[in-house]
């Protein structure tokens, strides 16, 4: 019997949609995800500045300064 020598924690490669790709600890050799830090909008700022430009614009509207 040769028990114990199965290894249960790998160095997994984790490949993002974007093409970015990095390697962290899992159960798994490797893993697919569809968002990372790289592309994620939280991390890239890129929602967080269409809402404020959208909120700037529903106020311009409610106070009828767009013209
Ligand atoms: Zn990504």
């Amino acid at each position: 019997m040769r028990e114990g020598i199965h290894p249960e924690y790998y160095q997994a490669k984790v490949v993002c949609n974007c093409g970015n790709e990095f390697v962290t600890g899992s159960t798994k050799e490797e893993i697919h995800v569809e968002i990372c830090s790289k592309c994620h909008p939280f991390y890239t700022g890129q929602q967080k500045a269409t809402s404020a430009r959208g909120r700037i614009d529903k106020f311009n509207k409610k106070y009828g300064v767009n013209n």
